[in-house]
């Protein structure tokens, strides 16, 4: 068994169906994830006996660092590799007052949105819950004590609403007093849409929400992101004025991939914000980040410069996202894996940052 797979309130039952006592839950999270011990011999306020069944019976690793490469921008990229030989990629965005842990929860993505690499690369698994937390322990430690991580976005590789329940239990890990401690809000997780999922995963705690828009109509949208025919832009923006955990909280973000031709008209521009009213929006801009499995490209700044002005027009709340470590890959869309294994086939990822 993986330690890490289970929440502290999770790993209190399967210690109690083990005759252990549950607050012994709350002193191994204690060791693991807010002093980051993981060896158990070293978890000294443990007895003999609970040291010797965890050492004999659990698991405490998820992945192994591969390989680790720093932007003059400070940017760190890690390539993380799991037990059956699969990788993910994880990417620390260091800024002035945070420092913001990017992660993967699947290795690949069945959900093939045309200009995203991770599309292009088929999916191959859902990663667990150890391997999602793993991601964080391993880029703490590459950042070291004197940059801790402030911040968590799931923005990596996959889509974090179809392997809902591994992402919700490491939220509870992260979110735990025990644990990370991290403050809800200081957690974002980035998804398509998957209508059905949406409740559920802002039932969690009072995370951030972020939601690839990436068009303005449905025939557009179809074409970026095919989950679209499922879920079409008034079945997705209606659930997300129906619930109250979205206008109980602060903004939505909305996340636009400017692409050239696509979706950079000022027609689009004008039908953003009445497309978002009644929703507490956001819109975070992002040019395409050109790669070579898409022939899609971003706009010319005059035009990015030209969108962004009609939509301020427009009243909209808007951000323009910057590039991080375009020099080592890791900027939006530009990080991919280049050989090796994992389910059979070779791996080309991406992410976001
Ligand atoms: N599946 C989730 C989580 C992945 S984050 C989701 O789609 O939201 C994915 C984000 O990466 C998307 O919002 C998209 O804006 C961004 N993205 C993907 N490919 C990109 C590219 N080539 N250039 C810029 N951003 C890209």
């Amino acid at each position: 068994m993986q330690l890490k797979d289970h929440s502290v309130q999770a790993l209190r039952e399967v210690f109690a169906a083990r005759g252990v006592e549950r607050w012994r839950a709350d002193q191994v999270a204690g060791w693991l994830y807010a002093r980051g011990v993981e060896e158990v011999a070293a978890m000294t306020d443990l007895s003999r006996e609970l040291r010797e069944e965890l050492a004999d019976s659990w698991e405490v690793r998820a992945l192994e660092v591969e390989h680790e490469q720093h932007s003059v921008d400070g940017t760190l990229k890690a390539v993380l590799r799991a037990a059956d030989g699969a990788r993910v990629e994880a990417v620390a965005i260091p800024e002035e007052a945070r420092n913001t842990v990017c992660l993967s929860t699947q290795v690949g993505c069945p959900l093939a949105c045309s200009f995203c690499a991770t599309g292009a690369l088929g999916f191959t698994r859902n990663l667990s819950t150890a391997e999602i937390v793993d991601q964080l322990c391993r880029m703490r430690e590459l950042c070291g004590p004197e940059r801790p991580v402030t911040n968590l976005v799931f923005m990596g590789m996959g889509e974090p609403l179809l392997n809902l329940p591994a992402v919700l239990e490491a939220i509870r890990l992260f979110v735990h007093p025990k644990a990370f401690g991290l403050a809800p809000r200081r957690i974002t997780v980035s998804t398509v849409g998957v209508v059905p999922k949406l409740g559920e995963l802002l039932d969690v705690a009072p995370i951030h929400l972020a939601v690839s828009l990436h068009a303005t109509t449905d025939a557009v949208r179809d074409s970026l992101v095919p989950l679209n025919r499922r879920f079409p832009l008034d079945v997705l923006l209606g659930e997300l004025r129906r619930l109250d955990t979205v206008n109980r909280r602060r903004p939505v973000f909305f996340e636009y991939t400017l692409i050239a031709g696509v979706n950079d008209s000022l027609a689009d521009a004008r039908r953003l914000p009445a497309l978002l009213r009644g929703i507490p929006a956001k819109l975070n801009l992002i040019p395409m980040n050109a790669h070579a499995r898409s022939g899609l490209r971003p706009p010319d700044g005059a035009r990015i410069d030209r969108f962004l002005r009609e939509l301020a027009a427009g009243g909209l709340r808007v951000t323009l996202r910057r590039s991080r470590g375009p020099d080592i890959q890791a900027a939006c869309g530009q990080l991919a894996l280049h050989s090796g294994r994992d389910g059979g086939r070779s791996a080309r990822g991406r992410l976001r940052v």
